[in-house]
């Protein structure tokens, strides 16, 4: 029994040039998932972009201008509807939520708790700037100026400061996104390196009553060790997330996620579509 996919991008996200809401209705449904909520991104942060990610940035469609890339505001109206047409079509078959990826909420109050005001089915929350020398960048940015071990740090430091305040979301979005652009010039990735960190980030998240969610996009290899952790901090729930940015990668890894989820000590309820609970 497969868990819904609570984190999925479409044509709606800047950086899914390959997304297609309905193609990945019928992805999920031809998985047998049973639900799918869309969490486009909705980021406000501008951040200070390398040469490198300026190309990338252009490549798929977007600005930067002077060094600086700023986001594009999420078409809220477009995207609703798109969600409604979704429903309608697919409805029978599969429970299909719309919902945004929060960017750095903590550091946008105003803008949050606009979006909060919006309706969503649910809000995902997600660090993915780091501060830096005239500004923001996304952490994977970080690693050209400071040591491997240092963005993660910082990293999870940011996590736990967006989990402290008040920013209206429900669950934390890959705890792990530094660490999937670890360049390893100081050697491999390992969670354990920072279990200290991550303890800390997941106390605070289970003092705030939120969610973790297993990505699993991918980047990294699932980490049992992650979802342990959560357990022994007293989280209550747990969301299942392919973070995918195109059809193809909805409810990537579900099976292997699912059963790591139930040795860690998380259970599916009676309603398929919602979170799992210890
Ligand atoms: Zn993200
Ligand atoms: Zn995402």
């Amino acid at each position: 029994m497969l868990p819904a996919d609570q984190h999925v991008h479409t044509q709606w996200s800047g950086d899914a040039p390959a997304g297609s809401m309905r193609d990945a209705c019928a992805r999920a449904i031809e998985l047998g998932l049973p639900g799918i909520t869309f969490t486009d991104h909705a980021d406000h942060t501008k951040l200070v972009v390398s040469d490198e990610a300026a190309a990338y940035i252009r490549e798929i469609g977007g600005t930067v201008t002077g060094g600086v890339f700023e986001p594009q505001p999420l078409d809220v109206t477009g995207y609703l509807q798109c969600v409604e047409q979704c429903r309608a079509e697919f409805g029978g078959k599969l429970k299909v939520r719309a919902g945004i990826e929060l960017g750095d909420p903590h550091l946008h109050p105003r803008e949050a708790a606009a979006l909060a005001g919006a309706g969503f089915d649910l809000i995902v929350g997600s660090v993915h700037s780091l501060r830096c020398p005239g500004g923001f960048a996304d952490a994977a940015d970080r690693y050209a100026s400071l040591p491997d071990a240092e963005v993660v740090r910082e990293y999870l430091a940011e996590v736990t400061a967006m989990v402290q305040s008040p920013a209206d979301f429900a669950v934390l979005a890959h705890i792990n996104y530094a660490a999937r652009y670890w360049p390893g010039r100081q050697g491999p990735y390992r969670s354990a390196d920072f279990e200290g960190e991550y303890r800390a980030a997941l106390r605070a998240l289970a003092d705030s009553g939120r969610a973790l969610e297993i990505n699993t996009s991918g980047w990294l290899p699932l980490d049992p060790s992650l979802l342990t952790w959560w357990h022994e901090a007293g989280g209550e729930a747990i969301s299942f997330g392919s973070d995918a940015h195109d059809p193809v990668t909805i409810g990537r890894e579900f099976t292997a996620a699912a059963t790591m989820a139930k040795t860690a000590g998380f259970e599916p309820g009676t309603d398929r579509t919602a979170l799992w609970r210890r």
